[in-house]
């Protein structure tokens, strides 16, 4: 094919980007990406296809998903004062966070290792990225924090919580801290509540500058693509002017409404994963050469054996299983995996994989 103008008129800031690369998971066990690996109950099945049967999919869907995020306030008790936004996974309303502050000059910040969207949506729009690293066994470092809120006046903080990839819940209090000192908005990332249960929802009400995300995602619904912020009034209709219209399909609210009125059971898969994760940490905990960080979210970070992360990463998928490899980042992360909790059956053929590679290393 002929050469495009696309060097010419692409900004800068999208030319410097990497796109975000997902794996090729075909024929492995899949525990690289925080998804339930639980179908829904058979029970449920025939209901819901036949909420989806009924949808008029030649016209569009309510643009407010109103049905939908009656039933999230209930689900998940969301405080009456606070404003609901919904997006096509948690990952459009970071987009539109961003989307709403972004100015040449202004700054994002956020801890590092984290999530990895946050600096490329941020560069993405033009805005610094600063990533304060985290301190020792991956705590927020509250002094670091402060400074760099201090010197940089961000527009944007986000804390996810737990945090990603680590699976550590950050103190409450130097959250808190973070609140009280940051000069804009901070966004407090719970995509990882059904495995954390702890939240700071309830204090939207007391922090006007303070967003709550959520993701039905990692709770058993990644396919879905569904998403919510919740904060105060004034800053979600702000940033509901750059919400596309119709962003929550006609398919996607069918499903979430019919998944939300069957929560329990949502819930007893999140208890199952939740069991899963202890019994994986303790696996992970006697196998001499790993290290292994406690979690509150649904996958455990590890390490390898000094120089040999890359190594045991392929090791393991050469076994059949997939992983994420958080090796490359170096720093913090040297040597580092992340695995996804998967079904017992799952984590014990990941426990085999992790065994057989060690030995072929050893
Ligand atoms: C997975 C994840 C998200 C994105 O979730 P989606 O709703 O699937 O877009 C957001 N934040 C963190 C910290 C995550 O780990």
């Amino acid at each position: 094919m002929a050469e495009t103008r696309a060097a010419e008129w692409v900004r800068p800031a999208i030319r410097a980007l990497s796109a975000y690369r997902v794996a090729d998971a075909s024929g492995l066990v899949k525990l690289d990406a925080m998804e339930n690996p639980w179908p829904w109950p058979a029970e449920l099945r025939e209901g819901w296809q036949e909420a989806l049967a009924a949808e008029p999919v030649n016209r569009y869907p309510d643009p407010a998903a109103g049905e939908v995020a009656d039933r999230l306030r209930r689900v998940f008790g969301v405080p009456e004062a606070a404003d609901l936004l919904l997006g096509n996974g948690s990952d459009e309303i970071l987009q539109i966070l961003i989307h709403a502050v972004a100015e040449r000059g202004r700054t994002v910040v956020a801890p590092e290792p984290g999530f990895a969207m946050y600096r490329l949506l941020a560069e993405a729009a033009g805005m610094e990225f600063v990533g304060v690293p985290l301190g020792e066994d991956f705590r927020l470092d509250r002094e670091a924090l402060i400074a760099a809120i201090a010197e940089h006046e961000p527009a944007l903080v986000f804390l996810a919580w737990p945090n990603n990839p680590t699976g550590n819940l950050f103190e409450p209090e130097a959250v808190e801290a973070a609140l009280t000192a940051a000069p804009g908005l901070v966004v407090v990332d719970e995509a990882y509540h059904a495995f954390a249960r702890e939240s700071f929802l309830p204090r939207v009400v007391d922090h006007p500058d303070l967003i709550v995300l959520r993701t039905l995602s990692k709770a058993g619904l990644a396919g879905l693509r569904l998403g919510f912020a919740a904060g105060h009034p004034e800053w979600l209709a702000e940033l509901d002017k750059i919400r596309l219209p119709y962003n929550i399909n006609r398919l996607t609210q069918a499903t979430a409404r019919f998944a939300l009125d069957h929560w329990d059971a949502f819930e007893v898969q999140a208890a199952a994963i939740r069991d899963e994760r202890e019994r994986l940490y303790a696996a992970l905990v006697e196998r001499p050469g790993l290290a292994v960080w406690p979690s509150a979210a649904n996958f455990l970070l590890f390490r390898a054996p000094e120089g040999q992360g890359r190594a045991l990463f392929e090791g393991i998928r050469e076994r059949g299983v997939l992983i994420k490899d958080l090796s490359g980042a170096g720093g913090a992360l040297a040597d580092c995996l992340r695995v996804t909790v998967g079904t017992p059956k799952e984590n014990a053929a990941f426990l085999e994989a992790l065994d057989g590679s060690l030995r072929g290393m050893s």
